[in-house]
């Protein structure tokens, strides 16, 4: 049932990917952070008169809600890979957290937080879309 952990090799390979791919994710937060900070000094800086204004200053606020949406995304992409992390040194890494089969290797390249395999995600996805 189980899968054998990947060799050290491979964990060390993902883990290099991982690193990289942490770095990056703080860099963004961190350019997306100044951006935010830059604009709340420039704007008003009260974040309700941008709610009033939704309407007539569509770009603005549609420029904010995506720098909003994509420091979200990638602060839960720092979370997963924190985990990716600790299953690197747990060596469970590359292993599906649902279903306990390997996660396919062109999967972790693309997503190398990957916790799950494509089948389990799925399902998952299907299920909790059913629950909201
Ligand atoms: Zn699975």
């Amino acid at each position: 049932m189980a899968a054998k952990p990947l060799s050290d090799d491979k964990l060390k390979h993902y883990s290099e990917n991982l690193t990289k791919e942490k770095e990056e994710t703080i860099r963004i937060i961190g350019d997306i952070s100044d951006r935010q900070r830059r604009g709340a000094k420039n704007g008003s800086g009260d974040l309700s008169s941008f709610a009033l204004h939704q309407a007539d200053q569509g770009t603005d606020t549609d420029t904010m809600e995506r720098e909003v949406y994509l420091l979200e995304q990638e602060q839960r992409k720092l979370k997963l890979l924190n985990l990716a992390f600790k299953r690197i040194y747990e060596k469970t890494y590359g292993i599906c957290e649902m279903c306990g089969c390997y996660i396919p290797e062109p999967r972790l390249k693309i997503i190398p937080y990957a916790a799950t395999c494509i089948e389990c995600k799925s399902n998952e996805e299907k299920k909790s879309s059913r629950g909201r």
